[in-house]
């Protein structure tokens, strides 16, 4: 569903007058409007479809080499403050037949980070997305970020990084395979 940007144009109004703010002076006119757009643009993961993310960019290719994929650039939301978290994205993969056009797991990672999300979760289902899409043996995917509510407010370190990981399949079962995942990606 569309979200209603009439109506979070309203609310955006209400809770500018709420902080003590004028939403008539000049610099503050059109900022209801333009809130709303970036919110609707920010949260448009939630309806986008998965198939035509993909739009059939699944290539049949023999090989059981490991795929990586490094920094992907990732912007998200924290849903607890509805704050900005943003970092970078790293996926590897072990096919079996089919593997994904290059482009298509930054689009898969848009998909997921588009919403109000948890580092942790965002992570587990990029990873299940992958596995399940082209039936690889294996999956790991690492995030690496820095969450605006922490560096901003509350305990303000500022130089923090949150890692998160999720591995499947034989990145899960097979230490050798985890291990190359982890040197290629920087983190041993
Ligand atoms: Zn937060």
């Amino acid at each position: 569903m569309e979200p209603d940007l009439r109506r979070i144009e309203s609310l955006i109004h209400q809770l500018l007058v709420e902080l003590g703010e004028d939403p008539a002076r000049e610099g503050l006119a059109k900022t209801p409007e333009r809130v709303a757009k970036a919110f609707a643009f920010l949260t448009d993961g939630y309806r986008a479809d998965l198939g035509t993310v993909i739009n059939q960019a699944v290539f049949t290719q023999d090989t059981s080499s490991m795929v990586i994929v490094k920094d992907i650039e990732l912007y998200s939301l924290c849903e607890h403050h509805m704050l900005p978290f943003f970092g970078r994205c790293h996926i590897a993969y072990i096919p079996d037949g089919k593997v994904f056009g290059v482009s298509k797991l930054a689009r898969i990672v848009d998909m997921f980070s588009r919403r109000l999300q948890l580092q942790e979760r965002l992570t587990e289902q990029i990873s299940q997305v992958v596995m399940e899409e082209i039936g690889a043996k294996g999956v790991g995917v690492m995030i690496e970020a820095r969450h605006l509510c922490m560096m901003m407010r509350g305990v303000e370190k500022q130089n923090s990084t949150m890692v998160t990981s999720a591995v499947l399949g034989v990145f899960r079962d097979n230490l050798a395979t985890r291990e190359e995942f982890l040197t290629l990606v920087g983190r041993r």
